[in-house]
């Protein structure tokens, strides 16, 4: 039933709110945020296994957010177009408080607010930690898996987002959505333990600054494609020969969405693997500050035991890079 309904609401939000660009869509969301749970320390596993449908499944509800209510404030928390500061990333302010101080609201509205929010939704998971507030953790490891998530998408890192500007329209959702449904069943989804962050300001800037040196590279890889790709096959064709049209824009054929991949170099599968990373990184530097809680004793024992059988399953797949369990709507 639940799973029936988000099938629901992700596919009417997606039909009304075609225009607006998504971080990775509901299928990498969703990989990611389960796939994170699997890295962390046992202390921290049990736990978050107990709740993995509802993390899982809560990966792609600030998307849903963004297109169904009318929140002024929360486009801007999923990207940041680093151009229209006028200043290289470096130079950017690094934290909330010196964000808010430099520019007024009206202009970290409509040029993006990412990497502060991360910021924000640390606090608030690291104080949820320190005060043992078992719905507030569960929410916010959720919440955080998204936004992290989409510092992962090199597209969200710039003003050029959908390759408007280069003559690319579509680029956008072609890489974050389509390459991952369409191949990201043979990606290694296996990251190795969490470890602890010294400083997560600094670590949150080296995530946007990666993100951000990958634009020219996917941009220019899809250019050199198209130029020497055969105008005739470049789009899915119907019965009559003419373009399949989806959101008004021809679609791209499977051959050329498999040369792109292909030229990408594992770009995709690495930031999906690298947000999966990251997120458990921050998930356990949260804990190891809020005083690293007892989580497992917020728990009913029976709920572990009934987890039991399965959780075995899903981690020993999980050392070999597979995640179970999984089924989204593209699946
Ligand atoms: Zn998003």
């Amino acid at each position: 039933m639940k799973s029936k309904l988000s099938v629901v609401c992700i596919v009417v939000t997606l039909t009304l709110y075609s225009n607006i660009l998504f971080g990775w869509g509901a299928w990498g969301h969703k990989h990611i945020n389960r796939s994170a749970v699997f890295a962390l320390p046992v202390e921290m596993r049990i736990f978050y296994y107990n709740h993995i449908d509802f993390i899982t499944e809560g990966s792609f509800v600030p998307d849903m957010r963004r297109a169904l209510l009318n929140d002024k404030a929360e486009p801007a928390r999923h990207f940041i177009d680093i151009e229209d500061f006028g200043v290289q990333a470096d130079s950017l302010p690094r934290t909330v408080k010196d964000a808010n101080a430099k520019y007024d609201s009206v202009f970290l509205q409509k040029s993006g607010y990412l990497p502060w929010y991360i910021q924000t939704l640390m606090d608030r998971l690291t104080l949820a930690f320190t005060r043992k507030n078992r719905s507030e953790i569960i929410f916010l490891s959720a919440e955080l898996g998204h936004y992290l998530g989409d510092a992962h998408v090199p597209l969200h890192t710039s003003s050029n987002y959908d390759g408007q500007l280069t003559n690319q329209k579509g680029i956008h959702s072609f890489w974050e959505s389509r390459l991952p449904e369409t191949f990201g069943g043979t990606y290694n989804f296996y990251t190795g333990d969490a470890k602890y962050i010294d400083d997560l300001v600094s670590e949150t800037w080296r995530i946007i600054k990666h993100s951000d040196v990958l634009v020219d590279t996917l941009l220019i890889a899809e250019r050199q494609l198209r130029a020497s790709y055969p105008k005739d096959s470049l789009y899915k064709t119907d019965e009559t020969g003419k373009p399949v049209m989806r959101f008004n824009q021809p679609v791209l054929s499977d051959k050329y969405a498999a040369k792109y991949h292909a030229a990408l170099k594992g770009m995709v599968e690495n930031q999906m693997r690298l947000s999966a990373a990251d997120l458990s990184n921050f998930w356990y530097t949260a804990w190891v500050n809020g005083g690293k809680p007892d989580l497992n004793g917020m728990d009913d024992p029976g709920l572990i035991n009934q987890n039991k059988k399965n959780y075995r399953r899903e981690m020993k797949a999980w050392h070999k890079g597979r995640l179970l369990n999984l089924k989204t709507e593209q699946e």
